[in-house]
């Protein structure tokens, strides 16, 4: 075992109660400045300079080796979900770590902490980046919209606004460990999960006294419900390799029962395994929207905003994983298997080689109100000592592996330029239907 990966275990209770703090912590996406400021004062204790975020919670500090070679960067999230049925919910907010943040955050400062040790970095070069950040969960859209208006943030996920922000520059290679509910003891590396674009729906009405006179209504709550049963019968049309899933939520859906709904929001991600069959199936959503609002003739504003791009893992991240977990935790590996979930992880697989391996040491169902941590030693220690064992492999022998992968990476975009110009081009304002004068109804809906 090489010093860095047994110098994380002289800190096991530093990580231990950094979990304990944000398990009791909960706070979600954008709004972590508890976990923050534990995370930020527990860095500068070690001796950490941070570049910090300012306006939203997160950071990133460098660790110089003092001899030339490549920038890995380390990141750990820190956001809860809101799950209020969990025993453990805040009982003022419902958030709750149901997705298991609370390890990663838990395994940073570890890996913080073990990197300070003395004589840890002597056969390694480079630089080693380690940041928290914000936001993985891409929940409580109203909420983020109302920071991108305020021109707080551009992008939902925390990463890529990290990204946009320039955090990421001179980057080489990404990682992180996300916990999971894989047993004690063990770990999985799999290539990859879908990506998604972010979508709200806002349906205006007339609002009209529901018994007495609904003739003088237009329901945009049944427009709404029009639009789940369009979207339900074009899945049919759906690939099984493009592995689309849409799942919406009506998050308000009338104020008054005994008044015609006017006013109907919907809110839904369109998930997919890549960018364009993506962008294809929000096409026949939009569709569906635009023309069951029509159906009803109630008005419809389509708000699509990037979400995150597809999680494409770099085969030789992948590997590197692979070798480094293996000497620590039981690990199952495949090349093939991708998840239906979304990470903003997938942003910055889209320009630099990364990978997003999984832990076990949690319980119950994900993003559930049964999760729990059950086992520290995998979720949190064990998560450290395998990323610092990824960081020996990639920065040991003047960084050959780490210079290796690079070198036969090959980008799904050239530059990060390439790559925000087209999520850029997701953001879309509509107001898909149009009544006009003369009684013809025009419709518009696409983002491309
Ligand atoms: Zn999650
Ligand atoms: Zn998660």
């Amino acid at each position: 075992m090489h010093k860095l990966v047994a110098a994380v275990e002289k800190h096991a209770q530093r990580i231990e109660k950094a979990l304990e703090f944000f398990w009791k912590n909960p706070e979600t996406g954008y709004r972590e400045w508890k976990g923050h400021k534990y995370l930020a004062d527990a860095f500068r204790e070690l001796g950490y300079e941070l570049t910090e975020a300012g306006n939203i919670p997160g950071f990133y500090t460098d660790v110089v080796t003092g001899r030339p070679g490549p920038m890995v960067l380390v990141m750990g999230e820190m956001d809860s979900l809101l799950c209020d049925t969990h025993p453990e919910a805040d009982p003022e907010t419902g958030a709750v770590h149901s997705c298991g943040h609370c390890c990663q955050a838990a395994a940073l400062l570890g890996l913080a902490a073990a990197l300070k040790e003395p004589g840890v970095l002597d056969e390694l070069c480079g630089t080693i980046r380690l940041m928290a950040v914000p936001a993985e969960e891409l929940i409580e859209v109203e909420y983020r919209e109302k920071l991108r208006q305020e021109g707080i943030i551009r992008y939902y996920g925390g990463k890529v606004e990290f990204m946009h922000r320039g955090f990421m520059d001179g980057v080489d290679l990404a990682f992180m460990i996300h916990t999971t509910t894989a047993p004690s003891g063990s770990g999985i590396i799999t290539k990859g999960s879908n990506g998604c674009i972010s979508k709200e729906v806002i349906y205006s009405g007339v609002a009209a006294h529901a018994g007495g006179s609904p003739d003088k209504g237009i329901n945009a709550l049944y427009a709404a419900n029009l639009t789940l049963n369009a979207i339900n019968a074009l899945r049919e049309t759906f690939r099984d390799d493009d592995h689309i899933r849409i799942h919406p939520i009506i998050t308000h859906g009338g104020t008054v029962v005994n008044s015609i709904p006017d006013y109907v929001r919907l809110e839904s991600y369109i998930r997919g395994a890549t960018l364009e069959t993506i962008l294809a199936a929000n096409e026949k959503v939009n569709r569906a929207v635009a023309a069951c609002a029509a159906a009803m003739g109630a008005k419809v504003l389509i708000k699509d905003r990037p979400g995150y791009s597809p999680r494409v893992h770099d085969l030789g991240m992948m590997r590197l994983a692979k070798d480094a977990m293996e000497e620590i935790l039981e690990t199952s590996y495949s090349e093939t298997s991708w998840g239906t979930g979304c990470s903003d992880l997938g942003d910055v697989s889209m320009v630099f080689p990364a990978v997003h391996p999984y832990v076990g040491g949690a319980v119950g169902t994900e993003h559930g109100n049964n999760y729990y941590i059950s086992d520290v030693d995998t979720a949190c220690i064990g998560s450290a000592k395998v990323q610092a064992n990824m960081l020996v492999k990639l920065l040991e022998h003047d960084a050959a592996r780490a210079w290796e992968i690079k070198k036969s990476f090959k980008p799904t975009f050239a530059t990060m330029e390439d790559f925000f110009c087209c999520i850029d081009g997701i953001f879309m304002d509509r107001e898909a239907v149009s009544y006009h004068d003369d009684g013809t109804v025009t419709m518009s809906f696409s983002n491309q």
